[in-house]
């Protein structure tokens, strides 16, 4: 089973049908990460798209709520 290492905790990911592309979370910390490449087989953080943030904000009514939480 192909393995590599979690760029975020260094822990030892393997998996047993990488294909490029490919998202998962880290075993250990369980942060996201792509599979880069397969052979060798090789993970990062995922690619984030922009845009995807841009419709994000402007469906959610309530930013303004849950800015002032983060006071207390
Ligand atoms: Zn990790």
């Amino acid at each position: 089973m192909p393995k590599t290492y979690c760029p975020e905790c260094d822990s030892v990911v393997s998996l047993e049908n990488p294909r490029e592309g490919m998202l998962f979370p880290c075993p250990d910390c369980g942060i996201e990460l792509e599979v880069i490449s397969v052979d060798p087989f090789d993970v990062y953080f995922p690619y984030e798209e922009e845009d995807d943030w841009d419709d994000d904000w402007d469906d959610d009514e309530d930013d303004d709520d849950d800015w002032e939480d983060e006071d207390e």
